[in-house]
Protein backbone atom coordinates (compact mmCIF):
# COMPACT_ATOMS: atom_id res chain seq x y z
CA UNK A 1 0.00 0.00 0.00
CA UNK A 2 1.43 3.45 -0.97
CA UNK A 3 1.85 6.13 2.08
CA UNK A 4 -0.60 8.18 0.50
CA UNK A 5 -3.53 5.70 0.62
CA UNK A 6 -2.12 4.15 4.39
CA UNK A 7 -2.25 7.68 5.03
CA UNK A 8 -6.14 8.28 3.48
CA UNK A 9 -6.88 5.12 5.28
CA UNK A 10 -6.01 5.58 8.47
CA UNK A 11 -7.63 9.03 8.13
CA UNK A 12 -10.77 8.73 9.67
CA UNK A 13 -13.10 6.47 11.71
CA UNK A 14 -16.29 6.88 10.18
CA UNK A 15 -18.26 4.72 12.15
CA UNK A 16 -21.69 4.15 10.53
CA UNK A 17 -20.98 7.78 8.07
CA UNK A 18 -20.09 6.88 4.71
CA UNK A 19 -19.49 10.26 4.18
CA UNK A 20 -17.13 12.45 6.61
CA UNK A 21 -16.86 16.50 5.48
CA UNK A 22 -14.36 18.17 7.97
CA UNK A 23 -14.28 21.47 8.50
CA UNK A 24 -15.01 22.83 4.78
CA UNK A 25 -13.19 26.17 3.28
CA UNK A 26 -12.97 26.85 -0.16
CA UNK A 27 -12.32 29.77 -1.65
CA UNK A 28 -12.42 31.28 -5.45
CA UNK A 29 -10.13 33.77 -6.87
CA UNK A 30 -12.18 36.71 -8.69
CA UNK A 31 -10.79 39.05 -10.81
CA UNK A 32 -10.73 42.28 -10.22
CA UNK A 33 -12.60 44.49 -13.03
CA UNK A 34 -10.06 47.09 -14.99
CA UNK A 35 -7.19 45.38 -12.58
CA UNK A 36 -5.00 42.72 -13.12
CA UNK A 37 -5.51 41.79 -9.68
CA UNK A 38 -7.69 39.03 -8.04
CA UNK A 39 -9.45 39.00 -4.57
CA UNK A 40 -10.47 36.17 -2.68
CA UNK A 41 -14.25 35.03 -2.35
CA UNK A 42 -14.66 32.60 0.46
CA UNK A 43 -17.93 30.97 -1.21
CA UNK A 44 -18.23 27.92 1.68
CA UNK A 45 -16.81 28.08 5.64
CA UNK A 46 -16.14 25.92 7.98
CA UNK A 47 -18.58 23.14 6.82
CA UNK A 48 -18.87 19.57 9.04
CA UNK A 49 -21.04 17.62 7.84
CA UNK A 50 -21.97 13.37 8.31
CA UNK A 51 -23.66 11.64 5.86
CA UNK A 52 -24.63 8.01 7.04
CA UNK A 53 -24.85 4.63 5.25
CA UNK A 54 -27.93 4.10 3.12
CA UNK A 55 -28.87 7.73 4.14
CA UNK A 56 -31.00 10.32 2.29
CA UNK A 57 -29.84 13.51 2.83
CA UNK A 58 -30.97 16.60 1.54
CA UNK A 59 -29.09 20.07 1.45
CA UNK A 60 -31.05 23.41 0.80
CA UNK A 61 -30.49 26.31 0.72
CA UNK A 62 -30.61 30.06 -1.17
CA UNK A 63 -29.10 30.01 -4.43
CA UNK A 64 -25.29 31.13 -3.89
CA UNK A 65 -24.76 29.32 -0.63
CA UNK A 66 -22.12 26.71 -1.93
CA UNK A 67 -24.85 23.74 -2.45
CA UNK A 68 -22.83 22.89 -6.00
CA UNK A 69 -19.44 23.83 -4.99
CA UNK A 70 -19.67 21.37 -1.85
CA UNK A 71 -21.70 18.61 -4.30
CA UNK A 72 -18.71 19.05 -6.58
CA UNK A 73 -16.26 18.65 -4.08
CA UNK A 74 -18.03 15.33 -2.97
CA UNK A 75 -18.07 13.95 -6.38
CA UNK A 76 -14.37 14.69 -6.13
CA UNK A 77 -14.35 17.25 -9.63
CA UNK A 78 -13.10 20.56 -7.20
CA UNK A 79 -10.77 20.09 -3.94
CA UNK A 80 -11.24 22.26 -1.03
CA UNK A 81 -9.02 25.18 -0.12
CA UNK A 82 -9.09 23.77 2.74
CA UNK A 83 -10.18 20.92 4.92
CA UNK A 84 -11.32 17.19 3.91
CA UNK A 85 -13.93 14.94 2.78
CA UNK A 86 -13.89 11.28 3.42
CA UNK A 87 -15.73 8.12 1.99
CA UNK A 88 -15.91 4.96 3.78
CA UNK A 89 -12.98 6.56 5.94
CA UNK A 90 -11.01 7.44 2.21
CA UNK A 91 -10.12 10.86 1.90
CA UNK A 92 -11.72 12.37 -1.63
CA UNK A 93 -8.49 12.78 -4.10
CA UNK A 94 -10.98 12.68 -7.37
CA UNK A 95 -13.70 11.68 -8.95
CA UNK A 96 -14.53 7.90 -8.82
CA UNK A 97 -17.32 4.87 -9.96
CA UNK A 98 -18.28 5.08 -6.09
CA UNK A 99 -20.01 7.89 -6.92
CA UNK A 100 -23.06 8.70 -9.57
CA UNK A 101 -23.60 12.09 -10.63
CA UNK A 102 -27.28 13.47 -11.66
CA UNK A 103 -26.55 16.86 -12.47
CA UNK A 104 -29.68 19.21 -13.26
CA UNK A 105 -30.71 19.88 -17.09
CA UNK A 106 -30.21 16.04 -17.92
CA UNK A 107 -26.56 16.13 -19.37
CA UNK A 108 -27.57 13.46 -21.57
CA UNK A 109 -25.67 12.19 -24.84
CA UNK A 110 -28.07 13.48 -27.83
CA UNK A 111 -26.33 11.15 -29.79
CA UNK A 112 -27.11 7.97 -27.93
CA UNK A 113 -30.61 6.33 -27.14
CA UNK A 114 -31.64 6.10 -24.30
CA UNK A 115 -30.20 2.80 -23.74
CA UNK A 116 -26.99 3.75 -25.27
CA UNK A 117 -27.08 6.46 -22.95
CA UNK A 118 -27.72 4.27 -19.69
CA UNK A 119 -25.17 1.89 -20.64
CA UNK A 120 -22.50 4.62 -20.47
CA UNK A 121 -21.42 4.14 -17.54
CA UNK A 122 -21.23 0.31 -18.17
CA UNK A 123 -18.97 0.70 -21.02
CA UNK A 124 -16.28 2.29 -18.68
CA UNK A 125 -16.13 -0.13 -16.55
CA UNK A 126 -16.20 -2.69 -19.88
CA UNK A 127 -18.84 -4.78 -18.53
CA UNK A 128 -19.37 -7.15 -21.77
CA UNK A 129 -21.95 -6.49 -23.88
CA UNK A 130 -24.79 -8.84 -23.32
CA UNK A 131 -25.03 -8.10 -19.49
CA UNK A 132 -24.95 -4.44 -20.25
CA UNK A 133 -27.63 -4.98 -21.94
CA UNK A 134 -29.36 -6.48 -18.88
CA UNK A 135 -28.40 -3.99 -16.64
CA UNK A 136 -29.50 -1.38 -18.57
CA UNK A 137 -32.73 -3.00 -19.21
CA UNK A 138 -33.59 -3.36 -15.66
CA UNK A 139 -32.56 -0.11 -14.75
CA UNK A 140 -34.86 1.58 -17.69
CA UNK A 141 -37.93 -0.67 -16.37
CA UNK A 142 -37.23 0.62 -12.76
CA UNK A 143 -37.63 4.70 -13.61
CA UNK A 144 -40.54 3.54 -15.59
CA UNK A 145 -39.25 3.71 -19.37
CA UNK A 146 -39.64 0.83 -21.00
CA UNK A 147 -40.36 0.45 -24.95
CA UNK A 148 -39.00 3.68 -25.48
CA UNK A 149 -34.91 2.06 -24.84
CA UNK A 150 -34.18 3.23 -28.78
CA UNK A 151 -35.16 6.77 -28.61
CA UNK A 152 -33.31 9.62 -28.52
CA UNK A 153 -32.99 12.77 -26.02
CA UNK A 154 -35.04 14.94 -28.47
CA UNK A 155 -37.50 12.75 -28.96
CA UNK A 156 -38.64 12.67 -24.72
CA UNK A 157 -39.85 15.09 -22.42
CA UNK A 158 -38.33 16.80 -19.89
CA UNK A 159 -39.43 14.30 -17.27
CA UNK A 160 -38.68 11.08 -19.38
CA UNK A 161 -34.87 12.65 -19.97
CA UNK A 162 -34.83 13.62 -16.03
CA UNK A 163 -35.44 9.44 -15.54
CA UNK A 164 -32.89 8.57 -18.52
CA UNK A 165 -30.07 10.85 -16.11
CA UNK A 166 -30.79 8.75 -13.37
CA UNK A 167 -31.41 5.06 -14.55
CA UNK A 168 -27.57 6.25 -16.34
CA UNK A 169 -25.99 6.99 -12.70
CA UNK A 170 -27.58 4.09 -10.97
CA UNK A 171 -26.64 1.43 -14.00
CA UNK A 172 -23.21 0.94 -12.82
CA UNK A 173 -24.35 0.67 -9.28
CA UNK A 174 -22.71 3.66 -7.33
CA UNK A 175 -22.70 3.22 -3.66
CA UNK A 176 -23.48 7.35 -3.10
CA UNK A 177 -25.86 8.75 -5.72
CA UNK A 178 -25.08 13.13 -5.45
CA UNK A 179 -27.98 14.93 -6.97
CA UNK A 180 -27.60 18.52 -7.83
CA UNK A 181 -31.36 19.99 -7.96
CA UNK A 182 -32.24 17.31 -10.27
CA UNK A 183 -35.69 18.31 -10.80
CA UNK A 184 -35.62 22.08 -11.40
CA UNK A 185 -36.10 22.13 -14.92
CA UNK A 186 -39.65 19.70 -14.76
CA UNK A 187 -42.99 21.24 -13.86
CA UNK A 188 -44.40 20.96 -10.64
CA UNK A 189 -46.19 17.59 -11.43
CA UNK A 190 -43.29 16.01 -12.95
CA UNK A 191 -41.25 17.17 -10.18
CA UNK A 192 -43.62 15.21 -7.06
CA UNK A 193 -43.89 12.00 -9.64
CA UNK A 194 -40.39 11.96 -10.14
CA UNK A 195 -39.59 12.52 -5.85
CA UNK A 196 -41.89 9.53 -5.51
CA UNK A 197 -40.09 7.51 -8.28
CA UNK A 198 -36.54 8.54 -6.43
CA UNK A 199 -38.14 7.62 -3.26
CA UNK A 200 -39.14 4.20 -4.80
CA UNK A 201 -35.94 3.39 -6.39
CA UNK A 202 -33.58 4.34 -2.98
CA UNK A 203 -35.81 1.95 -0.42
CA UNK A 204 -35.13 -0.59 -3.17
CA UNK A 205 -31.19 0.11 -3.64
CA UNK A 206 -30.91 1.35 -0.46
CA UNK A 207 -28.06 3.74 -2.14
CA UNK A 208 -26.82 6.58 -0.03
CA UNK A 209 -28.05 9.89 -1.38
CA UNK A 210 -27.04 13.13 -1.18
CA UNK A 211 -29.60 15.54 -2.61
CA UNK A 212 -29.04 19.50 -3.81
CA UNK A 213 -32.19 21.59 -3.82
CA UNK A 214 -33.32 25.34 -2.91
CA UNK A 215 -37.14 24.04 -2.40
CA UNK A 216 -37.85 23.36 0.77
CA UNK A 217 -41.05 21.29 0.07
CA UNK A 218 -39.08 18.60 -1.62
CA UNK A 219 -36.39 18.60 0.34
CA UNK A 220 -38.67 17.85 3.76
CA UNK A 221 -40.84 15.22 1.63
CA UNK A 222 -37.54 13.39 0.65
CA UNK A 223 -34.83 13.55 3.04
CA UNK A 224 -34.31 11.32 6.66
CA UNK A 225 -32.63 14.50 7.08
CA UNK A 226 -32.02 18.18 5.67
CA UNK A 227 -28.82 20.24 6.31
CA UNK A 228 -30.08 23.74 5.90
CA UNK A 229 -27.05 25.74 4.27
CA UNK A 230 -26.53 29.60 4.92
CA UNK A 231 -25.29 31.91 2.62
CA UNK A 232 -22.11 34.53 2.59
CA UNK A 233 -20.45 32.56 3.02
CA UNK A 234 -22.00 28.96 2.94
CA UNK A 235 -22.27 26.87 5.78
CA UNK A 236 -24.42 24.12 7.35
CA UNK A 237 -26.75 26.12 9.56
CA UNK A 238 -28.53 23.15 11.28
CA UNK A 239 -29.25 19.85 10.51
CA UNK A 240 -33.14 19.12 10.85
CA UNK A 241 -34.17 15.20 11.62
CA UNK A 242 -37.18 14.66 9.54
CA UNK A 243 -39.42 12.26 11.08
CA UNK A 244 -42.05 11.23 8.99
CA UNK A 245 -43.10 8.10 8.41
CA UNK A 246 -42.50 5.93 5.08
CA UNK A 247 -44.09 5.72 2.71
CA UNK A 248 -44.49 9.68 1.88
CA UNK A 249 -47.51 9.62 0.01
CA UNK A 250 -50.03 12.29 0.28
CA UNK A 251 -47.78 13.17 3.37
CA UNK A 252 -47.73 16.58 1.77
CA UNK A 253 -50.98 17.50 3.47
CA UNK A 254 -50.09 16.74 7.02
CA UNK A 255 -50.00 19.02 10.02
CA UNK A 256 -46.47 17.80 10.76
CA UNK A 257 -44.97 18.53 7.46
CA UNK A 258 -46.19 21.57 7.45
CA UNK A 259 -44.44 22.54 10.72
CA UNK A 260 -41.13 20.85 9.62
CA UNK A 261 -41.28 22.87 6.63
CA UNK A 262 -42.00 25.95 9.00
CA UNK A 263 -39.10 25.47 11.43
CA UNK A 264 -37.01 24.85 7.24
CA UNK A 265 -38.16 28.27 6.07
CA UNK A 266 -37.50 29.80 9.87
CA UNK A 267 -34.12 28.90 9.70
CA UNK A 268 -33.43 30.36 6.37
CA UNK A 269 -35.53 33.71 7.49
CA UNK A 270 -33.65 33.78 10.00
CA UNK A 271 -30.14 34.10 8.26
CA UNK A 272 -31.61 37.47 6.83
CA UNK A 273 -29.68 39.46 9.47
CA UNK A 274 -26.16 38.15 8.51
CA UNK A 275 -26.05 39.99 5.78
CA UNK A 276 -25.83 43.67 4.82
CA UNK A 277 -29.15 45.70 3.85
CA UNK A 278 -29.60 44.56 -0.05
CA UNK A 279 -27.35 42.07 0.01
CA UNK A 280 -27.00 38.92 -1.76
CA UNK A 281 -28.34 36.76 1.69
CA UNK A 282 -31.79 38.76 1.50
CA UNK A 283 -32.08 38.17 -2.64
CA UNK A 284 -31.56 34.92 -2.08
CA UNK A 285 -33.80 33.97 1.04
CA UNK A 286 -36.46 35.38 -0.94
CA UNK A 287 -35.63 33.41 -4.10
CA UNK A 288 -36.39 30.40 -1.63
CA UNK A 289 -39.12 31.19 -0.93
CA UNK A 290 -40.91 31.65 -3.22
CA UNK A 291 -39.41 29.00 -5.20
CA UNK A 292 -40.97 26.66 -2.34
CA UNK A 293 -44.21 27.83 -2.15
CA UNK A 294 -44.55 27.28 -5.66
CA UNK A 295 -43.97 23.75 -5.38
P1 LIG B 1 -25.46 27.15 -5.06
O1 LIG B 1 -25.25 25.80 -5.67
O2 LIG B 1 -25.88 27.07 -3.63
O3 LIG B 1 -26.39 28.00 -5.86
P2 LIG B 1 -22.70 27.62 -5.83
O4 LIG B 1 -21.98 26.50 -5.15
O5 LIG B 1 -22.98 27.48 -7.27
O6 LIG B 1 -24.06 27.91 -5.03
O7 LIG B 1 -21.89 28.97 -5.62
C1 LIG B 1 -21.51 29.43 -4.33
C2 LIG B 1 -20.85 30.78 -4.46
O8 LIG B 1 -19.60 30.63 -5.11
C3 LIG B 1 -21.66 31.77 -5.31
O9 LIG B 1 -21.54 33.06 -4.73
C4 LIG B 1 -21.01 31.70 -6.66
O10 LIG B 1 -21.13 32.93 -7.33
C5 LIG B 1 -19.55 31.41 -6.30
N1 LIG B 1 -18.89 30.61 -7.33
C6 LIG B 1 -19.23 29.37 -7.75
N2 LIG B 1 -18.39 28.92 -8.69
C7 LIG B 1 -17.49 29.91 -8.90
C8 LIG B 1 -16.34 30.07 -9.76
N3 LIG B 1 -15.95 29.11 -10.59
N4 LIG B 1 -15.66 31.24 -9.68
C9 LIG B 1 -16.03 32.21 -8.83
N5 LIG B 1 -17.08 32.13 -7.98
C10 LIG B 1 -17.80 31.00 -8.01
Amino acid sequence: MSDDKAENQAGIDGGDNKIVARNIRRVYNIKQKGDNGTVEFEAIKQLNLNVRQGEFLVIVGPSGCGKSTFLDMVAGLAKPSSGEIFIDGRLITGPDLDRGIVLQGYALFPWRTVRKNVEFGLEVKKVPARERQEISQKYIELVGLKNFEDRYPHELSGGMKQRVAIARALAYDPEVLLMDEPFAAVDAQTRETLQEELLRIWEKTKKTIIFVTHGIDEAVFLGDRVAVMTANPGTIKEVVEINLPRPRDGIRSSAEFGWIRHKIWQLLQNDNGAGEAGSGAEQNIAEAISSSAAL
